[in-house]
This record gives C-alpha cells, sequence and structure tokens, in this order.
C-alpha cells in the first residue's frame, strides 16, 4: 500500500516521533494528542483494520499488546491507560492502517463518545 500515511511512517517517508520500534511493531506520539500521553502502536504489516484480524495475523496483535504493557511500565503509567482502536467509517477510522490508540495522563468517561 504505497498511499498508506502509516506505511510511509514506518519507511521513514515521513517523520514521527518514535516511542519504540522491533522488527514487527513501531509505536510513536499522536500529531494531534488527545491526552497527555498519545501514543499510537501499529505493526509493520499493512492490515487495514481491526476487522482484518485473522488467525495468521494475530499473534502480531497479541505482541502489539505486550508492547503497550511495556511502554506503560517504561513511561510509568500506573495510574491506569486507555487502549482504543477505531474499525471503520462509523468508528472513525481516519487511517486505514491497523493502530491502537494508547491514551494516558488524565481521566477518561465511559462510555466513550
Ligand atoms: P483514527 O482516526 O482512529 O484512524 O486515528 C488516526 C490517528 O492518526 C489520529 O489520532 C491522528 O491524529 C493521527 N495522525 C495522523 N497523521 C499523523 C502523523 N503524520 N503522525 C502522527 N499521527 C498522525
Ligand atoms: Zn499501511
Amino acid at each position: 500500500m504505497n498511499d498508506c500515511l502509516f506505511c510511509k511512517i514506518i519507511k521513514g517517508e515521513i517523520p514521527s516521533s518514535k516511542v519504540y520500534e522491533d522488527d514487527t511493531v513501531y509505536a510513536f506520539n499522536d500529531i494531534e494528542p488527545q491526552a497527555p500521553v498519545h501514543i499510537l502502536i501499529i505493526p509493520k504489516e499493512h492490515i487495514s483494520s481491526a476487522a482484518e484480524i485473522n488467525a495468521d495475523n494475530s499473534k502480531l496483535v497479541a505482541h502489539i499488546f505486550e508492547v503497550a504493557a511495556k511502554i506503560a511500565e517504561d513511561k510509568g503509567l500506573a495510574d491506569g491507560f486507555r487502549i482504543v482502536t477505531n474499525c471503520g467509517d462509523s468508528a472513525g477510522q481516519s487511517v486505514k492502517h491497523l493502530h491502537f490508540h494508547m491514551l494516558a495522563g488524565r481521566d477518561f468517561t465511559w462510555p466513550p463518545g
């Protein structure tokens, strides 16, 4: 997907503020933060959304959650954090590359809007 914004960020073609990287996962600060901590955690493999998670790629998603726990520990987010993925237009997904928003540093309401 040459026209995918997050694939371009992974390749370094668009700058980003890196938080974490390994062979399969990349995490960076959201450009328009909705909380004091707002990190996007994405697979390096292009997966369009949570609707495309399947038996072949779900290990990658499990790994993303391991990375999230590591980031929480590294950044001292013991007070709590929220992980959100928007899937599809009605959920407000604007970038069609699977990403998990990791938000922290303030209180969050439930249910979300
Ligand atoms: P969503 O609306 O759930 O698809 O989330 C996409 C997120 O990507 C939004 O929170 C945007 O602020 C964020 N975003 C868009 N462009 C960039 C960029 N160049 N660098 C970092 N975050 C971005
Ligand atoms: Zn992509």
